[in-house]
């Protein structure tokens, strides 16, 4: 009986040896390809049943008990089908190669064992491996040797059951239970280390450990590369003295021993370091003390980030930001933001200088509703709505939210303009500009165009309207008349022998004469609608709207007579004074067609009636003038 125990603990000391052997190389299986990992795992675990095999127990001639089937069941669960396949063919042929009368047995053994590997693997398809699935291989492997017995011929299976079954089922499920727990471990580890592995291996940063002479102990690729090696393992038992000038290495050295002996951590020391071909580049460097289990320093980890690019967006953003503010500083127009809520966020000096008497409230953190009834109590505005100051605060500040152009005037005179301009997220922005000169500008514009105007239609010598406005009243009124059905006359003014007068008295007394025959003209003029011109030379031309014939001869009679009443002498004249004659014309409400080339004929062919008649009259034009 001691012999079987002694024979399975021997047993034991191989699966024992194989699952050390399969924990270690787990590590390294981690690195290889999926074939090759499996075809490293299989041959392990066939080579493990055939050396339990080798060292079994025989219980009859040819009939051998051991452990293998934990081994097989663990490397198929483990494994998968074909670690399962290759460690049973190893298996199997090693069985068979023993021979004797358990070998049918045996290899349906070694079979079934794979099989129920293969069967958990598969149960635990979505929780991954665990402890209560090598719970379940145990016990399987337990029934599977009571199973085994069952099979056997008669007086081997009665020796097994007398002897064997009960160490061989407590030491298969312990050797079973054991791997699998083992392995099982051994797997998290391995897996931990090779992401923990990967992690440092692609990380961009500069990851590295030295010990206490600061040694590189380990450094990931990063590290290797940026010092020209290609693998990491290269760094290792070199110094910074191996790969920088030695002034940087001792500057290196030193900071570093100042960590190791003080314990403290130095975090984030930015640097600048040139390259071999002169570029600076930016470093960010932490490095912290490590210590062993006791508390004692053995080293130190350090990470260095480059920050190069980090540094040069930096630059770019303070540059941008410094480039808008002189922008914004020296921009003619005032500028402000305002936030979704109305808060003013910031603005410009030129801003706050627009506006005098509320300057100390323009500014970042005050709401334009504050600023608005600060207009309104100080009066900076003009032009405000008398009593409804609460509306326009109300209404201005949402004007905030809308696109618009106002044009301002404060109590100095002077005249803003403000433009809104809302931005998408809700704020907005407001520019002032002042359109004071702009104003004077346009004011001044309009003045020159009303003088032109003017001067484009008044007659420079005699300051009466001149031809042309004539031609555009008397149309105007035509068309007025024909819708009115009501008067319309006109006056011919001519002066008697004026070519006389300025032979005799000369051009210059002829037109101050003109000018004063001007003015008596003007004097005569009853109605706001009576309208004197000078048509020519010497010659006016007077519309009288809604004047009948009478009206219009008692008019032509008044400044016949008005002038006369001047009294300018005029020797050449048989008169002795200045005098005029005039010729009228008339439609009225029964003329049916009108026309002003007829009328103003007309009133000429009177004048010239009025001439022939001896000058100094009025005469109308009839139907049997002497020229009909
Ligand atoms: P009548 O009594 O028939 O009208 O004789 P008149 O000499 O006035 O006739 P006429 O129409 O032949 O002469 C008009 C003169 O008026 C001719 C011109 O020298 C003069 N005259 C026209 N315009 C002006 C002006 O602006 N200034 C001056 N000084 N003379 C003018
Ligand atoms: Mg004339
Ligand atoms: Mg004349």
């Amino acid at each position: 009986m001691t012999y079987v125990w002694q024979a399975l603990v021997a047993n034991f000391a191989v699966v024992a040896l194989v699952t050390s052997i399969w924990s270690q190389m787990l590590g390294w299986l981690y690195d290889q390809s999926p074939m090759r990992r499996r075809a490293a795992l299989g041959l392990l675990v066939g080579l493990g049943a055939a050396a339990t095999i080798a060292m079994s127990v025989e219980v009859s001639p040819g009939v051998f008990f051991d452990l293998r089937s934990g081994l097989l069941t663990l490397g198929a669960f483990f494994g998968g089908p074909v670690v399962a396949l290759i460690a049973t063919v190893i298996a199997v042929a090693y069985r068979a190669f023993e021979g004797g009368a358990g070998v049918v047995v045996g290899t349906a053994n070694l079979v079934a064992a794979a099989l129920i590997g293969l069967g958990v693997r598969r149960l635990s398809a979505t929780s991954g491996p665990n402890i209560r699935c090598i719970l379940l291989l145990g016990v399987a492997m337990v029934a599977l040797i009571w199973a085994s017995i069952m099979l056997l011929p008669a007086e081997a299976q009665a020796r097994a059951l007398a002897g064997f079954a009960l160490p061989t089922s407590v030491m298969s499920f312990l050797a079973t239970i054991t791997m699998g727990l083992t392995v099982l471990h051994a797997g998290v580890i391995a897996r931990e280390r090779s992401i923990l592995h990967a992690a440092l291996e692609q990380s961009p940063d500069f990851q590295y450990i030295k010990d206490t002479s600061s040694v590189f102990v380990a450094a990931n690729r990063a590290v290797a590369r940026h010092n020209g090696f290609n693998e990491p393992g290269e760094l290792v038992g070199k110094s910074d003295f191996d790969l920088y000038p030695p002034e940087r290495a001792q500057q290196l050295f030193e900071q570093e021993q100042v960590i190791l002996q003080t314990g403290q951590a130095s975090n984030d020391i930015e640097e600048v370091v040139k390259d071999a071909q002169g570029v600076e580049h930016n470093y960010r460097t932490s490095k912290a003390p490590l210590r062993d289990h006791e508390n004692r320093i053995i080293g130190l980890a350090g990470v260095t980030v480059e920050t190069t690019m980090f540094k040069q967006l930096e630059h770019e953003l303070v540059e941008s930001r410094d480039m808008l503010a002189t922008a914004l500083a020296e921009m003619s127009d005032g500028l402000a933001m305002f936030d979704a809520n109305g808060f003013m966020l910031f603005c410009n000096d030129q801003y706050r200088d627009a506006f005098p008497l509320t300057a100390h409230l323009r500014r970042p953190g005050v709401h334009i509703r504050q600023i608005l009834q600060a207009v309104v109590d100080t009066g900076e505005q003009v032009q405000l709505p008398v009593s409804g100051e609460k509306a326009w605060v109300d209404y201005t500040s949402n004007q905030l939210k809308q696109a618009n152009v106002e044009e301002i005037e404060l109590f100095n005179g002077r005249h803003l303009q403000l433009r809104n301009r809302p931005a998408p997220d809700g704020r907005s922005l407001v520019l002032v500009s002042d359109a004071t000169e702009l104003k004077v500008a346009e004011r001044a514009l309009i003045a020159a165009n009303a003088s032109l105007e003017t001067l484009a239609s008044v007659d420079d010598l005699t300051g009466l309207f001149n031809r042309r406005v004539f031609d555009e009243t008397l149309a105007r009124e035509l068309s007025r008349s024909v819708r009115a059905n009501s008067h319309l006359s006109l006056l011919m003014v001519d002066v008697d022998r004026f070519k006389a007068y300025n032979d005799t008295y000369g051009h210059q007394s002829g037109d101050r004469c003109l000018k004063t025959v001007a003015s008596s003209i003007k004097s005569s003029m009853r109605r706001f609608s009576d309208m004197a011109s000078r048509y020519g030379g010497e010659e006016f031309a007077i519309i009288l709207p809604e004047t009948d014939e009478d009206g219009a001869y008692f008019m032509g009679d008044a400044l016949r007579k008005a002038i006369r009443d001047e009294a300018i002498p005029h020797s050449a004249s048989e008169k002795g004074v200045v005098t005029v004659s005039v010729g009228l014309a008339h439609y009225g409400p029964n003329s049916n067609s009108r026309a002003a080339a007829e009328l103003i004929g007309r009133a000429d062919e009177a004048l010239y009636s009025a001439k022939a008649a001896g000058r100094d009259r009025v005469m109308g034009w009839t139907q049997v003038s002497p020229l009909h």
